[in-house]
Order: structure tokens, then sequence, then C-alpha cells
């Protein structure tokens, strides 16, 4: 079978291992799907029948055009509904997400905050910081005690020639590294010029003009791309990205935040931006996953870049509370689903979201939904009247 193989040949869960007639099957030999079935539905071909970029990877995923069905209806990553709801957990790591309309109002509060006031809204916040942010949130939150006259800005700014010495001790570190690596291409080398600069660079530093991690990478991925003895110039590359930046070091996130054209607003928006939600490709769009609710769930933007394409079996050894975590998820979502805040057209969602999830994940994540008549069921005994969609239906293809 098609599974084993691709197992086989490749040592973990394959997306394009799955055992397609077992899909189209399915919806057949489950018998409270009739609803499910009697709704018109969408082929895989009906809706990549453009010129798309993937389509090709999505019709040997699918094994020749067989037809899987897609039973959500076409929609825009912009336009998933789900990732404006507040408070609900990513699918993937649990922690609650922020909607785009949360960060404004966070941004608002906490850009010129001071003080305890400035301590309240962050503490408010503490669930949704992740990672770095969230380490640069703690400092906020013992500085700001000792200087309360300072707003977030003010703080690096008091700050950063501390995290200046110690973020430029490790950035000399890389560079003695990257020009010891480069010592046998002879004596003064461009790899080593290049990095001569950038140690006049951070000696000279000032706001307006200061050493910055990407333009570096660029010039040393050019010349070691030019350079003949290719693992060599692997070997470089490997070291020079080991430059800290700030999206994992807090003296990087504090030095290049304090420079004057960082505003206190930057600062708010990108401490709770890993925490807002997304709409992830669950059969990821570059393998020809379409742009359909029912191949989307809500996601936290840090999960959603950093797993990337990366098949939910890897994913999974960074989040073993996956299962859990996305359970949760539709959980949430179909209490809003139920209480008609996403309109009628999502009542199919949770039961999508079911099926795609086992599929991708080759049945290692089964979860527990209501399907459309169980949402109705609870809004009678809720006393919650159905939602009136005001959004016309997109033409459907009749099966
Ligand atoms: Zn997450």
């Amino acid at each position: 079978m098609c599974v084993t193989k691709f197992k086989q040949t490749e040592g973990k869960m394959n997306l394009r291992g799955i055992d397609v007639q077992t899909v189209s099957v399915q919806p057949l030999e489950s018998k409270k799907e009739n609803v499910k079935q009697a709704k018109s539905v969408e082929t895989v071909q009906g809706n990549t029948g453009e010129e798309k970029k993937g389509s090709n990877a999505l019709s040997s995923y699918f094994r020749g055009g067989q037809a899987v069905n897609f039973t959500g209806f076409p929609c825009s990553k912009s336009k998933f509904n789900v990732k404006q709801e507040e408070g609900v957990p990513c699918s993937c790591c649990g922690r609650l997400m922020m909607t785009s309309k949360g960060v404004d109002n966070f941004v608002k509060k906490a850009a010129n905050a001071k003080g305890e006031y400035l301590q309240e809204v962050l503490s408010a916040n503490m669930e949704f910081f992740r990672g770095t942010e969230k380490s640069v949130v703690n400092f906020f939150m013992k500085t700001s005690q000792k200087n309360p006259d300072a707003n977030m800005k003010d703080l690096l700014v008091q700050y950063a020639p501390n995290a200046k010495v110690l973020l430029e001790e490790e950035q000399k570190n890389v560079l003695a590294e990257v020009s010891q690596k480069a010592s046998v291409l002879g004596k003064d080398n461009p790899i080593q010029q290049r990095v001569e600069r950038a140690l006049v660079d951070i000696a000279n530093s000032t706001d307006a003009k200061h050493f910055e991690r990407k333009p570096f990478l660029k010039d040393i991925a050019d010349l070691t791309g030019r350079m003949e003895d290719k693992e060599l110039g692997g070997q470089i590359l490997d070291s020079a990205v080991k430059l800290p930046m700030s999206k994992d070091s807090i003296e990087a996130f504090i030095v290049k935040y304090s420079h004057d054209n960082k505003s206190g607003q930057d600062i708010a928006r990108r401490l709770a931006q890993p925490a807002i939600a997304t709409a992830e490709h669950i059969h990821p769009d570059t393998l020809g996953g379409p742009d359909n609710t029912a191949n989307y769930m809500s996601e936290c933007a840090d999960c959603n870049n950093k797993r990337g394409h990366m098949p939910y079996s890897e994913w999974m050894e960074n989040y073993p509370n996956m299962p859990r975590s996305v359970q949760r998820n539709i959980d949430e979502v179909t209490e809003r689903i139920i209480n008609g805040n996403l309109g009628s057209r999502y009542d199919d969602y949770p039961l999508d979201l079911q099926q795609a999830i086992d599929r991708e994940t080759d049945g290692v994540i089964k979860l527990k939904v209501k399907n459309p008549e169980e949402i109705d069921k609870a809004r009678e005994e809720r006393g919650i009247p159905k939602p009136v969609d005001n959004h016309p239906h997109p033409p459907r293809v009749n099966k």
C-alpha cells in the first residue's frame, strides 16, 4: 500500500503518502454524516482548475486526480473568520492567540504606558507573550518598577549600553570564527576584509549607523557562493549565521528596538505579534493545498512561522501536546459557531477539520467534533437562533 511505501522510504509520515482511496471512501462509511453528504461539495479539480503553483504536486498527491472532497468553501487566508475570535487556543502549542484587533488595542495601551499602568497592561496580556518577547516583557516589568516615569522605549534606551556590550561580545566571537575559517584563503581575502568592515561598524556604531546582521549575511552568502571550495564556503556561512538576532537574543532585541527608527508602537506590536492568530494551511499550499476553509486551522504566528512546511509527524516532536491543542482549538471554535459568531457557513467546519487532520496526520490525531445537526441541536437547547448568512454562497459542484 502506498502509505507503507512512503513510510519505509522516507522513515516518517509523509503528506504525500496518504492513501487517497481510504480518504474518499471514508464519508460513505460514517453513519452520522448524511448531512455532510447531502451538502453540495467541491472537488479538488474544481478548486484548482486554474494554473497555479503546486498544482502538479496536488495532482500527484491525489493520485492522478482522484476526487477528494474539500467540503468547505473557497476562502482567502485573510477572510478566515476564525482568526477574528478572541481567546481561542493555538491548534499547535495550545497557547492563547490574539486577534489583529486585540493586537491593535494592546499597541494603543502599551506603546506609551509608564510605571504601574505599563506593568498592569503587560500583566494582563502575559499569557499571550512567547519566547524572547516574553523575556523582554519580564525585563520591562522589573525595570519599570525602578523607573516609573519611563515608557518601554525609554527603558530600552536606558539599558541599551549594557545590552550592547553583551551583544557586541557575542558578535565579535562569531566574526572571529568566520575570519578564522576563512584564513586558509590567504592573507586579506575578501571574507576577512568584510569581517574587518563589520568590526569597524561595530566599533563606530551610532543610532543612525550600526552593524546589521542581514546585510552582512547577504555579503557573506554572495562571497561564499562564488568560492570553488563549496564545503568550506558552507562552513563559513554556517558560522556567520550564528550572529545573534532579536528573535532569539534579548540583547539583540534591546539594541535593535532602542534605535531611533523604532517607536513605542513598533515595540508593542513586536511583543504581541507572535501571538496573533493566523490561518494555517493544513495541507501546505506549496504542495497544492487549496485556499479553502476545509484546509485551514487557526494557529499562532509563532507556530506558523516555525512550522513552515514541516510534516506533522516531525512537528509533533516539538509539540507533543498538539493532539490536545487542536482538540481544545476546535472545541472553542465550535462554541463560537453555536453562538452564531461565524455565520452558518461554518457549521461544517468542525467536521471538515476533523477529516483534514485525520488525513494529514495519517490518523494519529482523531478529533471529537460536533456535526451540523449537533450544532443545530445545541442552539435549540440554548435558545440561540440559527445564524443568518449574509454572504452569498460561492458556486458549488453538486455530486
Ligand atoms: Zn502556537
